[in-house]
């Protein structure tokens, strides 16, 4: 279904997230058809390059970044058509009147953010004092949304000050994923899973975000940052809020903000003992953290494994588990929820039983996963085995799984539309780093160093112990 019509902008166009996944997206959803052929795309950033320049920029985007069968000359070309270059100062004069005046009366008016925060506020100022920006406009932030409370404060407040609330998408890739929606439809449209869907049966949670890449490259802005600011403040914090949320009464973009919101505020501070931060070694012929972060008295975390508690009715007694770490075995990313046991169990083979886990994926091979038990064939009496009822969207859907749009794709999308659901909340984000604030602080006055782990492993030897102590066991990352 085509959107309507739209000028987007967006600031930081020549910058590494346009080309890698802003521009291509584009490209994508303009070959699906989705995106109208009367729509605009205009860069703005420094530099100064022509529309013709820029064009070329973008063709040679969508070369690296598109797969070959989707490259079609003629719709690459009529893309191109539709693209344009601003230069622009963020913090200048320069670039702003020839921006308003490409913008175009009676279609829909985005901005995206592709640029450092720092330079929030200057935009969205410069957007209000050269009547750039109208009362539907939108704009779209890009993560790290500050570093701790005060400074999510600070750009909620910047942003505040130009933009209602109901203008902002502040961007959390994660929330675009297909299975992470599909999550929402597993537990919402189906009578199978919510009865059980509570501490009462449901033992433990993991969500594991595990990366084969180290920080080289980008180390010294990552250690300023590490795994809890980096990935579990706002990535494992949103994929936590929608398996923990109540049912929102209506699948929109406030009913569902509110309930997550409410599970991050029931959120408990892990213990001390309850965390577990590492670091990655030298191996494989490369360097360690302190060697990528160029720092070598750094403390900072390139993984971190912690459990956790929601203090309220529906999950008192049930931990989740989050991982997440650089350098890992393999890159992976899912939710797992484990059930517990049957009351009673009227096989002899008691040792054959194995829990059912629910196993979303996230990547690669975005799908979800039953484990059941069953009858294990043949006429060797009555033993159980597991198996697994496998969802994976690529066979179920078969041709129709390439054209699914990849997380930024659809989010833009969202965003034409004006729908924020699955976006990030002011509110929210504040509220994950309340959360946030606290644990850091306590192992930083604590001076916790991380322990060391192996590239290419699964993370510290006390993550596995963290789940040993409670006679659990992590999912192999695979
Ligand atoms: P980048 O350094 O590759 O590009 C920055 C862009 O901003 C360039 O186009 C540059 O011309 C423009 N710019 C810088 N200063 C400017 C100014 N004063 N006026 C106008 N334009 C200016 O950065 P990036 O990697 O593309 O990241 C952009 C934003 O997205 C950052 O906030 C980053 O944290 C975030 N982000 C990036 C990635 C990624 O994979 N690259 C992932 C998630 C979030």
């Amino acid at each position: 279904i085509p959107v309507e019509p739209f000028d987007l902008v967006i600031f930081g166009g020549t910058g590494d997230l346009a080309r890698r996944k802003i521009l291509p997206g584009l490209y994508r959803r303009f070959l699906a058809g989705q995106m109208p052929v009367e729509s605009r795309i205009i860069g703005a950033a420094r530099g100064d390059l022509t529309d013709e320049a820029f064009r070329q920029m973008v063709a040679e985007a969508i070369a690296e970044f598109v797969p070959g069968d989707r490259r079609d000359d003629k719709m690459i070309a009529a893309f191109l058509e539709r693209v344009g270059f601003v230069s622009i100062d963020a913090k200048g004069t320069g670039g702003w009147d020839q921006l308003a005046a490409r913008m175009r009366p009676g279609v829909v008016r985005a901005f995206y953010f592709s640029v450092a925060p720092a330079l929030f506020g200057d935009l969205a100022e410069r957007l209000h004092a050269h009547g750039i920006a109208d009362a539907q406009a939108r704009i779209v932030v890009e993560k790290p949304f500050g570093r701790d409370l005060a400074s999510a404060r600070a750009l909620n407040a910047v942003l505040a000050a130009h933009f209602d609330e109901h203008q902002i998408y502040r961007i959390d890739h994660y929330l675009g994923k297909e299975t992470v929606q599909n999550l929402m439809a597993v537990r919402f449209a189906n009578i199978l899973f919510e009865p059980l869907w509570k501490a009462e049966y449901i033992d433990h949670v993991q969500i594991t975000v595990a990366e084969t890449v180290g920080v080289e490259g980008r180390g010294a802005y990552y250690d300023k940052s590490g795994a809890m600011r980096d990935m579990v403040q706002n990535h494992l914090m949103q994929l936590l809020c929608l398996i923990a949320m109540e049912p929102p009464y209506h699948f929109d973009p406030d009913a569902v903000r509110d309930e997550k919101l409410k599970v991050i505020r029931a959120l408990d501070a892990p213990l001390p003992e309850d965390i577990v931060r590492g670091q990655y070694l030298p191996g494989g012929g490369q360097g360690g953290y302190v060697e990528h972060s160029e720092n070598p008295q750094s403390r900072t975390e390139s993984y971190i494994a912690l459990k956790c508690h929601i203090s309220n009715w529906r999950w008192k007694g049930t931990p989740f588990y989050l991982r997440t770490g650089k350098r890992l075995r393999a890159r992976a990313s899912e939710i797992a929820i484990t059930f517990k046991e049957p009351p009673h169990s009227i096989f002899d083979d008691a040792k054959g039983w194995r829990e059912n886990v629910l196993v979303i994926r996230l990547q690669p091979n975005e799908g979800m996963n039953l484990m059941m038990m069953i009858k294990e064939p043949g006429p060797g009496g009555m033993r159980l085995m597991q198996v697994p009822l496998d969802m994976s969207f690529a066979d179920a859907l078969g041709a129709d799984a390439e054209d699914i749009p990849d997380a930024y794709e659809r989010l833009i999308m969202d965003v034409i539309r004006g729908n924020q659901t699955l976006f990030m909340r002011g509110d929210e984000v504040e509220a994950a780093w309340a959360w946030a604030d606290p644990i850091i602080a306590g192992w930083e006055a604590r001076g916790d160093r991380p322990q060391g782990y192996d590239p290419g492993s699964s993370g510290p030897e006390d993550a596995l112990m963290l789940m040993h102590r409670d006679g659990r066991r992590w999912r192999e990352i695979k």
